[in-house]
């Protein structure tokens, strides 16, 4: 189970060794914590009139698109997108948004989607939410909440018989190092790089990076999920940056997604290479 802020974040992270699970028979179920109701318009073929006044509704039909894609399950936690606060100060969030819930409230259905579909694994950002996304954070805080309380009888007691999930991870997906080879491998193939402007304001956080512990393999799914992402039409250009570095390249510079394994509930060693390690009966 991947716990996911808004729709399209599970196209954008993890998506390819989510497909590549989904083709070994394991039942990949995605939960949403908000509908993504104030994200704006990405991509500018789609900044045509109807679709922002109904974003809700549109970004639910893309969401239903990117996951026959995937090929997986997906249950919304039904919050608010607190949208990207934006200036200096920055603005407070508006009243009722996901970012602004108790833990306890925002991970009660979280325990109760846990207890109900019995995940082996979850997954979530780290506790910088991958980036600071107010969302991305109370992603976070929750999914670490449910994943503690979901085996606990005591904890949430109406919210279903408790199920303790073996392994909680953190995506990782979008690092410095990965952009830094990408970049020198679209430069040596004499392609130019859309990394070259990104970089410059990109710190270096060695300290993070060397958290990944699960480096898993899944290039070959890399296809699946660029239909996944282009599902979510409002949210990515398809003549944007991220497709302008051909799939090879990509498979042949960074050919996993890569994971912190942050708690374990089996005995499983690091490194690692597969999200399911160290779980022998799925039983
Ligand atoms: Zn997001």
């Amino acid at each position: 189970m991947h716990v996911h802020a808004h729709p399209d974040d599970e196209s954008s992270k993890g998506a390819a060794s989510t497909a590549m699970y989904v083709a070994q028979g394991v039942d990949v179920h995605v939960a949403t914590c908000t509908g993504g109701e104030r994200g704006s318009i990405l991509n500018p073929k789609m900044d045509r009139p109807g679709i922002l006044e109904n974003i809700h509704e549109i970004r639910r039909q893309e969401m239903e698109r990117a996951r026959d894609i995937l090929g997986i399950s997906q249950d919304w936690l039904g919050f608010v997108d607190s949208g990207w606060p934006e200036g200096d100060p920055k603005p407070p969030l508006p009243e009722g948004c996901f970012g602004l819930v108790d833990v306890e409230v925002g991970a009660e259905p979280l325990v109760r989607l846990i207890r109900e579909f019995r995940p082996h694994v979850l997954t979530t950002y780290d506790e910088n939410g991958g980036y600071p996304h107010p969302d991305h954070i109370m992603c976070h805080k929750i999914s670490v909440e449910a994943f503690h309380a979901a085996g606990d009888p005591e904890r949430y007691p109406d919210a279903g018989e408790p199920w303790q999930p073996l392994k909680l991870y953190y995506q990782h997906g979008h690092s410095r190092p990965k952009a830094v080879a990408l970049h020198e491998a679209m430069l040596a193939h004499g392609l130019e790089s859309p990394w070259a402007e990104r970089l410059k304001d990109w710190e270096e956080r060695p300290d993070w990076d060397a958290r990944v512990t699960t480096k898993v393999p899944c290039s070959d799914y890399f296809g699946v999920r660029d239909q996944a992402l282009l599902a979510h039409a409002t949210q990515i250009d398809p003549d944007g940056w991220f497709f302008s570095i051909p799939r090879e390249v990509q498979a042949e510079t960074w050919p996993t997604e890569d994971f912190e394994l942050v708690v374990s509930h089996v005995a499983s060693t690091t490194p690692e290479d597969d999200l399911f390690a160290g779980i022998t009966d799925p039983a």
